[in-house]
């Protein structure tokens, strides 16, 4: 048989009537239950087992797209989504995507679609430059620069080999390389993501989640911060051992509570540690994870947020998570741009072309995991030339007021507490113990008000533990908190205002309170 391509004409006609779906389903998200009803294999048994041999109408498969898809569906875009942070989406966004699917080029290489290389360079001294990053990580400066990874894993983890690579350049004349990479030793809060630890497995440096041999959990402080002292000693406790310090990942926004590891002491003890590495910059690598925080960053009265930044090797940042572009985008620099690529850069002779071996051009695959590589920039471009920088602290500035409200109101009902303190748009609050109340009571008494707020689809929120209360010192035992993270899209006041009204009727309803 003939290979049934559908023509010009009905891509042109499908095409308008699904950009119309989408507006439709954006604009009608908000009514639906944030959190779908349905039980673990609803969906799969809705689907044929077996493809369909022959190519099907197009009217079915839509009708499929309501019937079964958008009923299995979280809602990230419902202006009630509240849990986890946001993976932001927006109009300029979506086409950005859009276009990029329909020009289908993998710039992997400057040589495979210059305009997609040079498009991500530019943009990422936009966006560095928008929010207060150093000269030094951007593509003008003699070593930096800045690349789009998928996610802040991947950036965690090219940050992690690029730190591996150096140490072992720097120690090169010192011990033999093989021993030395047996002896590498990372650390991180013990607030930290977990996709830090994950980057130590993938790397070798862990075996399991719990391996400790070469990963140290610094301790954080009553904010939940990573603690400098305490950072300092296991360096020198690791000296002492004869381990070598490489690799530090500091948190600017953890995703428990939003805590803010302090870069302008963090960074002093990396430099201080074995200065003068191959390229002057030397030391242990600090790399800021700012995945949500970032973003605030754009705003220049929250640049306090990363304070210090000046002594990271590298920093990454997710203008998927709340700078309205649609996932995935995570955008990370260096100071170290050689570092990176030494790491990373390997060239076989079916990639070999003129302007890579001229070394006049940057080829991102020598950035990343993978070699190929999506158009991400045109959606990051057309979301800052949509919004402008205006546009986007706006964006920014409304829902830190809409936190503030929140927090406002959890602190003026005596039934509940803010836990920890508000940096950014995440309150973690929690019912208030009642007096004698065991930890695991009020835990359980939480865990039930949580659960009826997502049971009733009308807000979803999310959950975490913290090691403190609400007075600021450590607990005895891990609290359970409920995270309200402001940051959607389409996240107003009155959506505010409802979750908390929800959140009261339940604790009031349930008699919880
Ligand atoms: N780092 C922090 C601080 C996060 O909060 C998250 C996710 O929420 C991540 C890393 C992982 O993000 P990604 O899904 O981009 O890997």
């Amino acid at each position: 048989m003939s290979v049934p391509h559908m023509t010009s004409e009905q891509f042109r006609s499908l095409g308008h009537e699904l950009v119309d779906w989408i507006a439709c389903y954006l604009d009608g998200v908000e009514s639906l239950p944030v959190r779908p009803r349905v039980e673990p294999g609803e969906i799969a048994a809705m689907l044929p087992t077996e493809p369909p041999a022959r190519g099907e109408d197009w009217r079915a498969i839509i009708a499929d797209l309501d019937r079964i898809i958008v009923p299995g569906l979280t809602h990230w875009q419902s202006p009630n989504f509240f849990a986890y942070f946001p993976a932001n989406g927006s109009h300029p966004g979506i086409l950005g995507d859009l276009v990029s699917t329909g020009l289908g080029v993998n710039g992997m290489l400057w040589a495979t679609s210059p305009a997609a290389t040079e498009l991500e360079t530019r943009v990422l001294d936009w966006l560095g430059e928008m929010i207060g990053l150093p000269e030094s990580f951007l593509s003008h400066s003699p070593s930096g620069g800045g690349v789009i990874q998928g996610t802040a894993s991947e950036a965690a983890l090219v940050a992690l080999v690029a730190a591996r690579h150096r140490a072992m350049r720097s120690h090169a004349p010192r011990a033999a390389t093989t021993d030395l990479a047996g002896r590498l030793v990372l650390y991180t809060s013990a607030q930290a993501h977990s996709s830090v630890v994950k980057a130590a497995m993938i790397a070798g440096l862990a075996a399991h989640p719990e391996d400790r041999r070469r990963v140290r959990m610094v301790e954080t402080d009553g904010n939940l911060a990573m603690r400098p002292d305490a950072l300092a000693a296991a360096m020198s406790r690791d000296d002492e051992a004869g381990l070598v310090p490489f690799f530090v990942c500091a948190t600017v926004g953890t995703t428990s509570s939003t805590a803010i590891d302090p870069l302008d002491r963090i960074g002093p003890v990396c430099r201080g540690h074995d200065a003068g590495g191959p390229y002057g910059l030397g030391g242990v690598w600090l790399h800021v994870d700012a995945a949500m925080a970032g973003a605030a960053c754009v705003c220049p009265e929250h640049r306090d947020l990363i304070r210090g930044v000046e002594h990271a090797d590298s920093f990454c940042f997710n203008p998927h998570k709340w700078m309205l572009t649609n996932f995935d985008c995570d955008c990370l620099w260096t100071r170290d741009r050689q570092s990176v690529v030494n790491a990373l850069s390997i060239s076989p002779e079916y990639l070999r072309n003129s302007a890579s071996a001229a070394g006049s051009v940057i080829d991102y695959r020598d950035w990343q995991v993978p070699l190929g590589r999506r158009f991400r920039a045109l959606k990051l471009w057309f979301v800052i030339r949509h919004y402008g920088v205006e546009g986007l602290r706006a964006h920014i500035r409304e829902h830190m007021r809409l936190a503030a409200m929140f927090e406002a109101c959890v602190r003026a009902d005596d039934h509940f507490e803010v836990v920890t303190p508000r940096t950014i748009t995440l309150v973690c609050f929690r019912l208030r113990p009642r007096p004698g109340e065991s930890i695991g009571a009020c835990d359980q008494r939480n865990r039930q008000l949580l659960e009826s707020v997502n049971r009733s689809g009308r807000a979803l929120l999310s959950h975490t533990v913290l090691p403190v209360t609400a007075q600021g010192g450590p607990a005895d035992q891990p609290v359970f908190v409920l995270r309200m993270a402001i940051g959607g899209t389409a996240t107003q006041e009155r959506h505010v205002r409802a979750a908390w009204d929800l959140v009261r009727d339940c604790a009031a309803n349930t008699g919880r309170t």
